[in-house]
C-alpha cells in the first residue's frame, strides 16, 4: 500500500471520530449537560483504528474547530505531521489543521464551512 493510500486511510479515520463526536455534542446539548471545564470528546486522530481515549474540550472550542470543515481535536503529542499541522494547543487538547494534500478526504462535512 503506498503512503498515498495510508493518509487517505488516515484521515478517513478522523473524520469518522468527528462523526462520533458530532453525537457526543447532540447529546450533551440536548441534556445541557455542558461543563465550564470541558466535555469529553474522543480523540480524532488517525492512529489505526483510533487511540480510543477521551479528550476534554470546552464546547465553544469544539463548536470553533467544527465550523471548518478540516479542523480536528486530539490529544497532546497525538498530532499526525504528514496530514496535519496543529494551530492551537493546550495541555488537554490540540487542535489540528489538514494539509492542503489531504483536505479532499475529509472535505464533505455538510456542517463544515468552505476551508480558509
Ligand atoms: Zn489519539
Amino acid at each position: 500500500m503506498g503512503s498515498e493510500d495510508r493518509l487517505a486511510r488516515q484521515a478517513r479515520n478522523e473524520a469518522l471520530f468527528r462523526e462520533v463526536n458530532e453525537r457526543i455534542a447532540d447529546l450533551g446539548n440536548r441534556a445541557q449537560a455542558w461543563s465550564p471545564a470541558g466535555t469529553d470528546f474522543l480523540c480524532e486522530c488517525g492512529d489505526e483504528g483510533g487511540c480510543g481515549q477521551r479528550v476534554r474540550v470546552p464546547v465553544e472550542v469544539y463548536e470553533r474547530a467544527r465550523s471548518q470543515d478540516d479542523r480536528f481535536i486530539v490529544l497532546p503529542g497525538h498530532e499526525s505531521p504528514e496530514i496535519e499541522r496543529a494551530v492551537e494547543w493546550t495541555d488537554d487538547y490540540v487542535v489540528v489543521d489538514k494539509i492542503p494534500a489531504v483536505e479532499k478526504y475529509v472535505a464533505d462535512d455538510p456542517r463544515g464551512a468552505p476551508s480558509s
